[in-house]
């Protein structure tokens, strides 16, 4: 007998039809004699329709008052599929975060989670229930309702499987698994057997994305075997794990991309102590996010000091140099280009081998691709590029790495 923790997503629970469909494949695998925990998301839309009437109401709703609003999506579908379930036949019970007890922070709309009590989850699973938990809440110390954060039934779902020591947690959703990169850029990207949890961050993090980035921590941290699967396909689709070093695998696992950057150039800063700081301090103190940063090396004694940001934030950000200038001295000017992309490749193979970058470089040089950035880590090269090159770019080095599918 095993412990599976299910979370589907919103479009799995989308319709009524669907939440029946739900509720089959679970009484299947509750009748083959498994113990399943249900993670659901809300109705698909629906947490965008409840920001929507909020924001009617009031342009800045208290964040204490939208958690109360926003937890309400998931409630709706834990009733409805515990009902599809008994209708079925399957004993079920469905909980809010707040009655399973998933105790988090007071950082509402942001919430993290503190400890989760199973006592209840165990009491049903032991007599035979399926269990049903909203996913995207909790509740703080108060007895206040939290949220998680959009997309954090996923972290849900992570925490409850590691709460339970459960054998895997299955994130249901409408792709069928982790793809070498986005099928709509290269048709040939293929679905991954396999990826480790650094890899997923990774992807993740440059905007592939098929999970909450804080689930996957969460499940790294708890080694927490997370798969994702296709709520409407059958298959296996991608198990996220440890690396196993014994496993033959591909030197690259993935491309990634993200078209939401912006680069902003200092030119003619003084090459003093203390530079960047006063450059990146009041960007910081914008709450800006910087990603990349190159500085030159100096040529007489001053330098450009490059940085990349999110393209909402690429105004504020220019701003912010603006006012910077005068303070700086010398003689600076800002250039800024806000029609770039990020490009990536992924991979733990890259740590023991050499040669990837200059691989990397080679391809895109051989398609005339000018890079403009370049940053590196253990397992990931990143380079920045014209918006104009980002398809070529993906497809050149999805093939060149052998991920093209035959
Ligand atoms: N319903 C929430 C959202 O749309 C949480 C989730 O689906 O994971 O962000
Ligand atoms: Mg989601």
């Amino acid at each position: 007998m095993a412990l599976y923790v299910y979370k589907f997503g919103g479009t799995s629970v989308g319709t009524v039809e669907r939440i029946k469909a739900v509720a089959e494949k679970v009484k299947k695998s509750h009748d083959a004699g498994d113990q399943i925990v249900v993670v659901v998301s809300a109705m698909s839309g629906e947490t965008n329709r409840l920001v929507g009437l909020a924001k009617e109401m009031q342009p800045q709703p208290t964040d204490r008052e939208l958690d109360v609003l926003l937890s309400t999506g998931e409630q709706v579908t834990i009733a409805l599929l515990s009902m599809a379930l008994h209708q079925l036949g399957c004993e079920a019970r469905s909980y809010t975060g707040a009655q399973v007890r998933i105790l988090t922070d007071s950082a509402h709309t942001k919430a993290r989670i503190r400890e989760i009590d199973e006592a209840n989850m165990r009491a049903d699973l032991d007599a035979g229930r399926v269990v049903v938990v909203a996913g995207f809440q909790g509740v703080d110390e108060r007895g206040d309702i939290t949220t998680l954060g959009r997309g954090g039934s996923d972290t849900t779902g992570v925490a409850l499987a590691a709460a339970l020591k459960a054998d895997e947690c299955h994130i249901y959703t409408d792709v069928d698994g982790v793809y070498t990169t986005d099928p709509r850029v290269v048709p040939k990207a293929r679905r991954l057997d396999r990826i480790t949890f650094e890899e997923m961050l990774e992807m993740a993090s440059l905007g592939s994305k098929v999970l909450q980035i804080r689930s996957v921590e969460f499940a790294g941290k708890y080694n927490v075997k997370l798969r994702v699967l296709s709520s409407f396909m059958e298959g296996n689709g991608t198990l996220i794990t440890y690396e196993e070093s014994e496993m033959e695998r591909a030197l690259i696992s993935g491309i990634a991309f993200n078209r939401d950057e912006a680069k902003l150039t200092l030119t003619g800063v003084p090459d003093l102590p203390g530079v960047a700081s006063k450059i990146l301090g009041p960007i910081a103190a914008e709450n800006i996010e910087v990603d990349m940063i190159v500085q030159n090396i100096s040529a007489n004694g001053t330098t450009d000091f490059t940085f990349t940001v999110n393209r909402n934030d690429f105004a504020r950000a220019q701003n912010v140099l603006e006012g910077l200038r005068a303070d700086l001295g010398g003689n600076t000017a800002i250039i800024s280009d806000s029609s770039i992309v990020k490009v990536s490749i992924v991979g733990v193979g890259m740590r023991s081998h050499a040669g990837i970058a200059s691989t990397m470089f080679k391809v895109l040089a051989d398609e005339g691709i000018n890079i403009q950035m370049i940053s590196t880590s253990e397992i990931k090269i990143s380079v920045v590029v014209d918006e104009k090159y980002l398809e070529l770019a993906v497809r050149a080095l999805h093939k060149a790495f052998g991920l093209d599918q035959d």
